[in-house]
C-alpha cells in the first residue's frame, strides 16, 4: 500500500493489490474521518497507521459508493459510524451480502469481512462535518454509480471524488450522461487536488487537462456506440476497439483500462438497445 501526506492532517492511501484503488483520512485533534477502506489485505494497515501511529480513533467512515474495493473494510472499524448515500445503504443491504459470499469462495481473506452499511445517509443536498479546524462537505456525485458521493475539504479545496474521477471514466451500473455532468461540475469547482477513486492524485495544474480528457473519452464512447448500432455485428465491433483510440492509456489501473473500456462500450450499447426496444413495444 502507498501512503502519502496530501496536506496538513490529510493523508492518502493507494492499493498495491487492486486497480490502484484509493482511500484517505482526515486527522482531527481527537478523532479521524476515513474515506473508503481499500482491500482486506490493506485495511488493517490503514487502521494501525491511524490508530497506533497517529494515535487517533476513526470515528467516521465515509463510503464514496457501495463497490467492494471502497467499502467492504467498514467492519474493521467496529466503533466508527458509517456515512454514505441513502442508495449506498440500500445497495449494500440488497446486493453486498451475496457478493461478499461469492468473493469469499475465491479469496479466503474476504471471509474475515462482514457488510456494515451506512448508518448516517444523505439523499439530497449536503452533509457538513467539522473536524478540528477543518470543514468537510459530503455531497452527491453520481454517474459512475447512482450512489456516488464526494468529500470536499472546504478550506484546503481538496476533493475526495470516489470513482467520479478515475484514470478512465467508468459508468457500468451507472449513467454516462449523469457522469458527464458530474465530471463537468467537479472540473469547475476550483480545486487544489482531486483524490480520485483509483490512480494518482490530480494536482491543480492538471485538473483542466484531465477533465477535458475525461469528457473527450465519454464523447468518443458515445460516437463508437452510435457507429455500432449501424453494424451487422455491433458487439464484435465494440470488442475490437482499443482504449488508446479513445485517448486513454491501457496501463492505468493496474492494466484494467482496456477491459473497462470494452465494458463501458457494451453497457452503453445494451442500455440504448433496451431503450429502443421499450420504445418500439409501446
Ligand atoms: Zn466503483
Amino acid at each position: 500500500m502507498q501512503k502519502e501526506r496530501v496536506s496538513d492532517n490529510v493523508y492518502w492511501f493507494q492499493s498495491d493489490v487492486y486497480a490502484q484503488v484509493t482511500a484517505g483520512v482526515i486527522i482531527g485533534p481527537q478523532w479521524a474521518v476515513l474515506i473508503d477502506t481499500l482491500m482486506p489485505e490493506e485495511t488493517p494497515e490503514i487502521k494501525s497507521y491511524i490508530e497506533d501511529e497517529l494515535m487517533v480513533p476513526v470515528r467516521y467512515v465515509v463510503n464514496t459508493h457501495h463497490h467492494a474495493d471502497h467499502c467492504w473494510g467498514n467492519c474493521i472499524f467496529p466503533n466508527a459510524t458509517v456515512i454514505g448515500h441513502e442508495l449506498c445503504r440500500e445497495l449494500m443491504l440488497t446486493r453486498s451480502q451475496s457478493a461478499l459470499a461469492e468473493s469469499s469462495k475465491e479469496n479466503p481473506l474476504f471471509r474475515s469481512l462482514c457488510i456494515k452499511e451506512p448508518q448516517i445517509t444523505i439523499a439530497q443536498g449536503s452533509l457538513f462535518l467539522r473536524i478540528g479546524k477543518k470543514h468537510i462537505k459530503v455531497f452527491a456525485t453520481p454517474g459512475h454509480s447512482e450512489d456516488g458521493v464526494s468529500v470536499l475539504l472546504e478550506d484546503d479545496r481538496i476533493l475526495f471524488s470516489g470513482d467520479a474521477y478515475m484514470p478512465i471514466p467508468y459508468f457500468v451500473g451507472g449513467d454516462i450522461d449523469v457522469l458527464t455532468n458530474t465530471i463537468t461540475e467537479i472540473g469547475n469547482m476550483g480545486l487544489e487536488n482531486i483524490i480520485q477513486g483509483h490512480g494518482d492524485v490530480v494536482l491543480r495544474g492538471e485538473i483542466e487537462e484531465v477533465t477535458t480528457s475525461h469528457l473527450d473519452y465519454l464523447k468518443s464512447v458515445r460516437k463508437l456506440v452510435k457507429a455500432a448500432h449501424r453494424r451487422r455485428d455491433p458487439l464484435g465491433f465494440l470488442r475490437s476497439q482499443s482504449v488508446e483510440d479513445s485517448g486513454k492509456t491501457r496501463i492505468s489501473m493496474g492494466g484494467l483500462a482496456q477491459d473497462l473500456h470494452i465494458r463501458n462500450l457494451q453497457w452503453l450499447y445494451l442500455t440504448e438497445l433496451k431503450k429502443l426496444k421499450e420504445e418500439s413495444d409501446e
